[in-house]
């Protein structure tokens, strides 16, 4: 028995189509009281999934919108449970007194992620699919959306489902062995089982190489902008922020004057941090000092160094080439390429990861950063789907991947039976909390309160 809930699943803003959502045991007896098909017939009636046109009705009867309503019956729905939409129109006025009809009518009002919460506990969707649902819902780069479908249909689970399932076979024979001695089960092959064990790592490995990948798909690079005064870091910015395939959100940060700005380079997703100072024209004198440099490059997964390509290098300009140093990957950008060249773009390749030439004024070369930034960032070669995104997911696999390790340690060094038995079934327990066959609930919980309410 499960109470009947209902939300607004489309955005609060004014569009052509509102959708309004209802699950749960009660959804068809107060469906047929909110929504009056244009028939006569009452919804419940219905097939499940047909469209049908119709009134919905605020709880005095009267006719709050014309719309569409479909019903799915349990099992067979997104929620596992027995499920109604309202497809209205884009009114949040009317969606909202549509939401007060349903819960009149004796739904209350959903909580963030519970409908995707339901179709899990309902075993409609494993924990990976789940999250990847929120994934889609936050995706910034189209790679990321892929990634996150991928998932939806299950690709991370399929893979760790074959491990865990080979687990099962290897504990079952240990077990078997150890607790019935004297029934006449096939002895210990303990060789069969390391090839096994050796396979699983094999590709629990790949899945977590894959996460610093998917971090970045997901979160997106960390980039600094370092460089002397004057080198033309806010001319930069401002082209970078202008350029026509960036998208630009400023979000305001926990301190008053971090700002950070979201680029897409090269179909990566850029996150410029600390860029308070370089947009503050007032503020010539300070800008990103050598301290601000250092650390800002050591916080960053890529730090963008840029020079005044027109002038000679100057000791400013070789701190900052010591500051990028304290990055993952660097890149030097040689600015002013509208004025005759003096520095020689060669000088910094031992330095940098990549060098480009541009004018940041002239908005000219813009796209060799834009390519310098895609190959050093390049889309992995696994399948799609087979990005760990996550850090609760690549925070299991690390587990289950220790604990394989260990088994097949003790199986290779001849280690008592029940030493390889206990290592296997922390790998299945951790595996087990990667798909949600194990997680507690409190881990639940939290995992759904990431949604969005309707979701
Ligand atoms: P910052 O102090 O590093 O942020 O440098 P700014 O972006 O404020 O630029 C310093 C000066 O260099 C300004 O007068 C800019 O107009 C100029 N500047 C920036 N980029 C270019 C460029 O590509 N070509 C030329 N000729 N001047 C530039």
């Amino acid at each position: 028995m499960s109470d009947t809930i209902a939300a607004i699943a489309t955005g609060g803003v004014v569009a052509a189509i509102g959708i309004l959502r209802v699950s749960g045991d009660d959804t068809l007896t107060i469906i047929d009281k909110v929504f009056r098909p244009a028939s006569g017939r009452p919804m419940s009636s219905y097939p499940n999934r047909q469209l049908v046109y119709g009134a919905m009705l605020d709880s005095d009867g009267s006719e709050l919108d014309l719309c569409l309503c479909t019903i799915s019956r349990a099992p067979g729905s997104y929620t596992g449970e027995t499920t109604a939409e309202l497809q209205c129109h884009g009114s949040p006025t009317v969606l909202r007194q549509g939401l007060e009809a349903l819960f009149a009518a004796g739904a209350r009002q959903a909580k963030a992620g519970e409908f995707s919460k339901r179709a899990f506990l309902n075993g409609r969707m494993d924990l990976t699919q789940s999250e990847a649902v929120i994934d889609i819902i936050h995706a910034e780069t189209a790679e990321a959306a892929k990634n996150a479908v991928g998932q939806l249909s299950g690709a991370i689970l399929h893979k760790t489902d074959a491990i865990y399932a080979s687990l099962v076979e290897i504990c079952s024979h240990y077990h078997a062995v150890l607790d019935y001695p004297d029934e006449d089960i096939e002895d210990f092959r303990l060789r069969d089982y390391e090839a096994t064990l050796d396979d699983a790592i094999e590709q629990l490995t790949r899945l977590q190489n894959s996460f610093d990948r998917g971090r970045i798909m997901t979160e997106g690079v960390k980039a600094a902008i370092i460089g002397k005064p004057n080198a033309g870091k806010s001319s930069l910015l401002n082209a970078l922020l202008g350029y026509e395939r960036a998208i630009v959100t400023d979000i305001a940060g926990t301190t008053r004057d971090t700002i950070e700005e979201r680029v897409r380079l090269g179909g990566v997703l850029i996150r410029l941090t600390d860029t308070a100072g370089l947009r503050s024209t007032d503020d010539t004198v300070e800008k990103l000092g050598v301290d601000r440099a250092l650390d800002a490059a050591r916080a960053a997964d890529l730090v963008i160094a840029v020079f005044d390509g027109s002038a000679a290098l100057t000791e400013e300009d070789r701190e900052t080439i010591r500051a990028a140093a304290g990055a993952g990957k660097s890149i030097a950008v040689i600015n002013k390429s509208d004025r005759s060249l003096v520095v020689d773009p060669a000088e910094f390749s031992g330095s940098f990861s990549r060098v480009c030439t541009l004018s940041a004024r002239e908005q000219t070369g813009l796209d060799a950063l834009e390519q310098a930034v895609a190959e050093l960032f390049p889309t992995p070669n696994a399948p799609v789907g087979e990005i760990l995104t996550n850090a609760r997911q690549a925070d299991a696999v690390g587990r289950a991947l220790e604990s394989l390790r260990a088994a097949r340690d003790a199986m290779v060094m001849g280690v008592t039976p029940d030493a390889v038995l206990t290592e296997a079934e922390e790998a299945m327990a951790a595996l087990g909390e990667l798909t949600g066959k194990t997680v507690r609930e409190d881990v639940t919980n939290r995992i759904f309160s990431r949604f969005c309410v309707g979701k």
